[in-house]
């Protein structure tokens, strides 16, 4: 597209044209901005060749979740609340995609606020996954990951907040990256627990992942918890020689309750790492097990007061159905959220009330310190951490939609890293069926191009790996 051969209007009819042939069968997307989509495109196509050659996404099609603002356009969250709600200006990471040439063609699904783990709770209906359309996703960027696996966008953005990327692209057999808190901003990116969310890139291999992870990084004066810390180029370093790495087998996971292609899959990556010269080295990590109970009360008590803003003062949706003013919020909140948001702000609010703050609360952010200790003293040994990334292959559609703790369970081996604000990958690696598995691999604080390495290593290891 930079030398003219294809242009940027080529590509975007096409991978429109998919995009809207692919909603039938998967609702990938809540919003497909044909329009915007062309005129963006055309206007790429304009620039001269000097300019393309300056922009790392020139003419790429990007799919993006929408809980992420787009200026002018919806960001609905998958809510009912924000059906009407327009974004007032953009996102950091909107701003660097396009500034770097990327066309966004729309906005995907995913469950509602981003709180799930399979894509069925939105308000605009279940996305299926493409390689097998009984299952699911996963989630909640399910959206994302089926529109990457389906060849319905290059690539995509997702958020993770306790395994929204990694999870999801486990089950559609895509790479998607969790980067360390603060190296992506949050500006214009709609809340869910502040504390552990993080947007990154879903694509279909690493290096493309690694392409887009640079566009959005860096600082960014706008959130508070953004870090000044360089950016380093994590696309050329990918094929650099991972021997002596010291790679830590969690064994709290790999020791787990996993089905056995998922089992198969782990041993035969360590296998491939080990022959690339990595050390596999055995490490524990006593606190995991309360990972998951930590990670429902911290994000849980974050969303109960986050969530507050919606009121129908200020944002989208209002009941028609009051009489007074207490009435107006509760009967908006009512009708604008579904039960499984409703089910997070009544935990949240308990577990913040008084009598029960300490019990449950305060104790979590104790036990969430464990986990970073505990994570901390691997690292001392090791240099990256390594596990399946979900204990399962893609489950059915509504498997787990009446099971609200097997569901919680989904992100089992996702949470800690999102406890301890550390960067973590999925990549699809080693499946003998039909359906994809994924390998986790997590690095220290900012080390982004490590870890990308690793995975590089790993997925150059696989011949079944998509993209190749
Ligand atoms: N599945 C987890 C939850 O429901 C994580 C969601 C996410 O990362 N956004 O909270």
């Amino acid at each position: 597209m930079v030398a003219g051969d294809i242009s940027a209007i080529e590509a975007t009819e096409s991978y429109l044209a998919k995009a809207r042939e692919g909603q039938p069968a998967l609702n990938a997307f809540i919003s497909i901005d044909n329009e915007g989509a062309l005129a963006r495109a055309g206007a790429l196509d304009s620039l001269r060749v000097e300019a393309r050659s300056r922009m790392r996404l020139f003419g790429i099609p990007i799919a993006v979740k929408d809980n992420i603002c787009v200026k002018g356009g919806k960001a609905t969250c998958g809510s009912r609340i924000l059906n009407s709600f327009i974004s007032p200006y953009s996102a950091t990471v909107t701003e660097k995609l396009l500034s770097e040439g990327a066309v966004i063609i729309g906005k995907t699904n995913l469950d509602e606020f981003a709180m799930g783990s399979s894509t069925e709770t939105s308000y605009w209906g279940v996305t299926r996954n493409p390689l097998n359309l009984s299952r699911s996703p996963g989630g909640s960027s399910g959206g994302s990951t089926a529109a990457v696996a389906a060849g319905l966008a290059p690539c995509a953005l997702g958020t993770d907040t306790g395994g929204s990327i990694r999870q999801p692209s486990s089950f559609c057999g895509v790479v998607g990256a969790k980067p360390t808190y603060g190296r992506v901003s949050r500006y214009g990116l709609v809340a869910f627990a502040p504390s552990f969310d993080q947007i990154g890139p879903i694509a279909r291999n690493v290096e493309d992942a690694a392409i887009v992870l640079e566009a959005i990084a860096g600082y960014d004066p706008r959130d508070s918890t953004s870090v000044n810390c360089p950016v380093p180029n994590y696309s050329n370093s990918l094929e650099r020689d991972i021997s002596g790495a010291r790679i830590g087998a969690i064994r709290e996971h790999i020791e787990g309750e996993l089905t056995r292609p998922v089992r198969d899959a782990m041993d035969a990556a360590l296998k491939a790492l080990q022959s690339q010269g990595a050390e596999i080295v055995p490490v524990s990590l006593p606190h995991l097990d309360y990972s998951v109970a930590i990670y429902y009360i911290l994000s849980t008590a974050e969303t109960s007061s986050n969530l507050l803003r919606f009121d129908g003062v200020r944002y989208g949706h209002r009941s028609s159905n009051y009489s007074d003013l207490s009435s107006m919020y509760r009967a908006t909140r009512e009708e604008g959220f579904g039960a499984e948001v409703k089910r997070r702000i009544a935990l949240g609010t308990f577990v913040l009330s008084t009598g029960y703050y300490d019990a449950y609360y305060l104790k979590a952010q104790k036990a969430r310190t464990l986990i970073i200790d505990d994570i901390r003293r691997a690292f001392g040994e090791v240099d990256y951490l390594i596990g399946p990334t979900s204990p399962q292959q893609a489950f059915e559609i509504g498997e787990r939609a009446d099971d609200p703790l097997m569901m919680y369970l989904s992100d089992i081996f996702t949470i800690p890293a999102n406890l301890a604000g550390i960067p973590a990958i999925s990549l699809p690696f080693g499946s003998t069926d039909e359906l994809p598995v994924g390998v986790q691999i997590m690095a220290k604080p900012y080390e982004e191009a490590g870890m990308l390495n690793i995975a590089r290593a790993l997925e150059r290891a696989d011949n079944h790996a998509p993209g190749r």
